[in-house]
């Protein structure tokens, strides 16, 4: 294989990697940008069982942030489960926007080193050395 061919080999493999990455990131639908987590707490009761080291709990609480504008909700258990699944799915697209970005990257730098060869090529054809 001519380097050429090398070079629109890795192309194609990207693309085809992109492609599936795109269809992948557009089935992840509904999910919430936050963080979930769990708090523990003490009352003002001076004889609760939460000043010995047994504190109320869990309490879920879900931050978000969205628009710049950041918020947050206290969750029971069920709701709290269904909240760490979207956020994980929220977390699985950023991770998929993270490597689209270098995928694509990559494409452009494999493209121009195409474009580099092609054009050596270009000035073979005329009979002139090209150094691009
Ligand atoms: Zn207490």
């Amino acid at each position: 294989m001519t380097s050429a061919e090398v070079l629109k080999q890795r192309v194609r493999v990207r693309l085809a990697e992109q492609r599936s990455l795109v269809s992948q990131l557009l089935r992840l639908r509904e999910q919430i940008q936050g963080s979930l987590f769990a708090r523990y707490g003490e009352c003002g009761k001076e004889n609760c069982a939460c000043r010995e080291g047994k504190k109320h709990g869990p309490y879920y609480v879900l931050s978000t942030r969205s628009a710049g504008k950041g918020g947050f909700a206290y969750l029971d258990a069920g709701r709290a489960e269904e909240a760490k699944a979207l956020v994980s799915r929220s977390q699985e697209f950023r991770t998929g926007l993270r490597r689209l970005r270098k995928l694509n990257l990559e494409i452009v730098a494999l493209l121009r080193r195409y474009q580099t060869a092609m054009s050596k090529q270009g000035g073979r054809k005329i009979g002139v050395a090209l150094h691009a």
